[in-house]
């Protein structure tokens, strides 16, 4: 049976996630669980049900046809997960589209027919395809062949990741086939960075001191850039130093945007983390000064 991998979106010509016009496939599952992450519903490995109350025109055609009786009205977040068996009746029937899964299995032959579509702009832009999420790594068996099919057909690959992954399966199975590591480092302290993130940050440090040792891949850190978490004047400081240390030159940065916060409630989440505010001018010149000496994009 040939494998396939849940996808929670796939964006065609994207500008900024690499060079060129891009392919941009967002898997889903992350082995970590930032507080903020601007894609909550990218985080889980499983396939789940969107609802959206600003579309809903409560006609009640999802509630009869729930077997389950899933669905309730008088309750926060419409539908019962813990008894939704995702059978999709409530979707089909909906006249809205207030209901729709997060979540499509692809197989590598449906992606690569996707992705060859526009081979012809990958070439004459200098583009390619970008793999993102959640984390693609987290679906590193599936990437590998992805990747395989890539490199035949000589496409650029920029893989955009946590660095939560072992480190000996990527050396195997992914370096080998990627042109650029858009490698995002959130934040230096341990204890912080398992308190906002759910995992210590040992082994993504390693991971990455390791690529800059390799030398013979272009490897990008990006930093999120996340208010009173990330973008404190001490994680900022302490960056910009270990980057210097490292010999780094060039940087990304991943601006907060607040329009995420209307995401969580679709998928039944209750928000860990709720800053409505897009990132100061303030801020932007504290950063600004702090990574005086690295080459970066304004943001
Ligand atoms: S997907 Fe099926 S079980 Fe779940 S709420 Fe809809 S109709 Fe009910
Ligand atoms: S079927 Fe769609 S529009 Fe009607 S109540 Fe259900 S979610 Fe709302």
């Amino acid at each position: 049976m040939t494998e396939k991998t849940l996808i929670v979106d796939i964006k065609k010509n994207a500008l900024d996630d690499g060079p060129g016009i891009r392919t941009l496939i967002f898997f889903k599952g992350c082995p970590l669980s930032c507080v903020w992450c601007q894609n909550p519903e990218a985080k889980s490995p499983f396939m789940e049900i969107y609802f959206d109350k600003e579309l809903c025109g409560e006609c009640g055609k999802c509630l009869e046809v729930c077997d389950q009786i899933a669905i309730k009205f008088d309750y926060k977040y419409r539908i019962d997960r813990s008894i939704c068996n995702l059978c999709g009746s409530c979707i089909d029937l909906c006249p809205n589209q207030a209901l729709k899964f997060v979540g499509k299995k692809y197989t590598t032959e449906e992606l690569m027919t996707i992705i060859l579509k526009d081979k012809v702009f990958y070439d004459n832009s200098g583009g390619g395809l970008t793999l993102s999420g959640g984390e693609s790594l987290y679906h590193i068996d599936f990437v590998h062949n992805l990747l395989k099919e890539l490199k035949k057909e000589e496409i650029h690959v920029c893989i955009e990741t946590c660095g939560f992954y072992n480190k000996n399966q990527f050396d195997d199975l992914i370096l080998p086939y990627v042109d650029l590591i858009y490698f995002d480092l959130k934040l230096l302290d341990p204890n912080l960075h398992a308190h906002y993130c759910k995992v210590s940050n040992e082994r993504i440090f390693e991971n990455f001191e390791m690529l800059i040792k390799k030398n013979y891949i272009e490897v990008l850190p990006r930093i999120p850039l996340i208010p009173d978490i990330t973008d404190t004047s001490e994680n900022l400081r302490k960056l910009a130093r270990y980057l210097k240390s490292l010999q780094i030159k060039k940087i990304g940065f991943l601006p907060y945007n607040p329009l995420w916060l209307s995401k969580p409630e679709k998928i039944s989440i209750k928000p860990l983390y709720n800053h409505s505010e897009w990132i100061s001018n303030k801020k932007k010149e504290q950063i600004n000064l702090f990574f005086s000496d690295f080459d970066y994009h304004d943001f």
